[in-house]
């Protein structure tokens, strides 16, 4: 139950050598899934194309393989029901489903712009998660740009405070893997 991954991707399945930026042993650890025994967080930043998704559902899939519940969303869905839970009274009810499971995985924060009430509504949920159980976000935007992804500074600040207490950040660099085959075939410069 639960889990929803958009698509089937495993640690087996990466490609270290291609992506230089990050250290298989801290993946390794973090497969481990102590981390989320503890409600730590896990942010995996960087450009389109990088593996955050990919590391995010293998990253993921361990957890369940271990044991521990998992739920997996795309910010914008999670926005979405939020927002719609908090229009329909139901907000109470949305934030507790949200809190069960002991990983809540939201992948590519930052790509959409938030509605002007989301940044509230996402410093709720987190409030929350804090210490009691883990979430992993991927994000395009680096945290110095989270002010301007939900569009209230201090949301901003309050929510990377409580996330960035306990948590590990992965900053992947590079060029996208989508791109690879193509500039290896010369389509790209
Ligand atoms: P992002 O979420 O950072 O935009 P994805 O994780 O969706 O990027 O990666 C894009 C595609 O390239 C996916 O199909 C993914 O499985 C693949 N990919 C990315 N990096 C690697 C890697 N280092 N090894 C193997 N496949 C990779
Ligand atoms: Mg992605």
């Amino acid at each position: 139950k639960l889990a929803r991954f958009p698509c089937v991707r495993t640690l087996e399945g990466f490609d270290f050598d291609a992506q230089p930026s990050i250290d298989p042993g801290q993946i390794r650890d973090l497969a481990t899934g102590r981390w989320i025994g503890h409600g730590q967080a896990l942010l995996l930043l960087g450009p389109p194309g990088v593996g955050k998704t990919h590391l995010a559902v293998a990253l993921g899939r361990e957890a369940v393989d271990r044991g521990y519940t998992v739920l997996f969303t795309s910010a914008a869905a999670l926005m979405a029901g939020l927002t719609k839970a908090h229009a329909d009274g139901r907000l109470e009810e949305k934030l507790l489903q949200l809190s069960k499971p002991k990983l809540l995985i939201i992948d590519e924060l930052g790509y959409l712009p938030l509605e002007p009430a989301a940044a509230h509504l996402f410093f709720q949920l987190v409030s929350r998660r804090y210490e009691r159980a883990s979430m992993l976000i991927t994000s395009n935007r680096p945290v110095g740009e989270w002010g301007q992804v939900f569009g209230d500074a201090v949301a901003a600040t309050a929510i990377l405070d409580r996330l960035l207490h306990h948590s590990q950040v992965i900053t992947i660099r590079g060029d996208s893997y989508r791109l690879r085959d193509k500039r290896r075939s010369g389509l790209l410069q």
